[in-house]
């Protein structure tokens, strides 16, 4: 599966529902990495300069939405990415220490591409804000993970290791088997869940 239909169903995932109009031109990459509910008093917000990773969002029909941005961006580029909001304040920021199954997960997702090094930096600060919120998003985005052994075209004769019928590209063995890639499949375009 590609990068980007991956990035667009984890985007589909976000903890509080934003709606996608909202969140559809913030950046390339899954959700401006995390929506969760509101954890901070709302304060004046006007004449803010300063950049931030969390922000709180007010929109008319909803309550107010904290949203981590990665990386951080200025009051004027978290209303453009959220046109629907009313206003946007910064939150001040906490970090939490990130546990060490969720760190060993999020790690697998960079190896394959999916997070990159401002999502790395803006995880202390998300596991503050909401620390079951993100193992949430963490543990999806690793689901999504291609890999050879959840494939439909894996296939484990004997007592090999395995290899792939999907792909001519690989190099052949027998028959319709082809050797694996080397990377398991992570970055695999061919991926069909079984
Ligand atoms: S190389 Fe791709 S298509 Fe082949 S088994 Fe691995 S994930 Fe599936």
């Amino acid at each position: 599966m590609a990068l980007e239909a991956l990035l667009a169903r984890l985007e589909a995932d976000s903890v509080t529902p934003v709606t996608p109009a909202e969140t559809a031109d913030v950046t390339a990459k899954p959700a401006p990495v995390l929506a969760c509910t509101a954890v901070t008093p709302v304060t004046s917000c006007a004449g803010v300069t300063e950049r931030a990773t969390l922000w709180l969002l007010h929109f008319p029909d909803l309550d107010p939405v904290a949203v981590a941005f990665a990386p951080e961006r200025d009051q004027a580029e978290v209303l453009a990415a959220y046109p629907d909001a009313l206003a946007a304040e910064p939150v001040p920021e906490e970090t939490a220490t990130v546990p060490a199954d969720a760190l060993a997960l999020f790690d697998a997702c960079a190896k394959a591409g999916l997070y990159d090094d401002d999502d790395r930096a803006a995880l202390p600060a998300m596991f503050a804000l909401d620390p079951e919120g993100v193992r949430r998003l963490i543990e999806a985005m690793h689901e999504r993970i291609a890999s050879c052994r959840r494939c439909r075209h894996f296939r484990r004769p004997g007592l090999s290791d395995g290899y792939c019928t999907g792909r001519d590209d690989l190099p052949h063995a027998h028959g319709l088997l082809h050797e694996l890639p080397d990377d398991e499949g992570m970055r695999c375009n061919a991926f069909e869940r079984v």
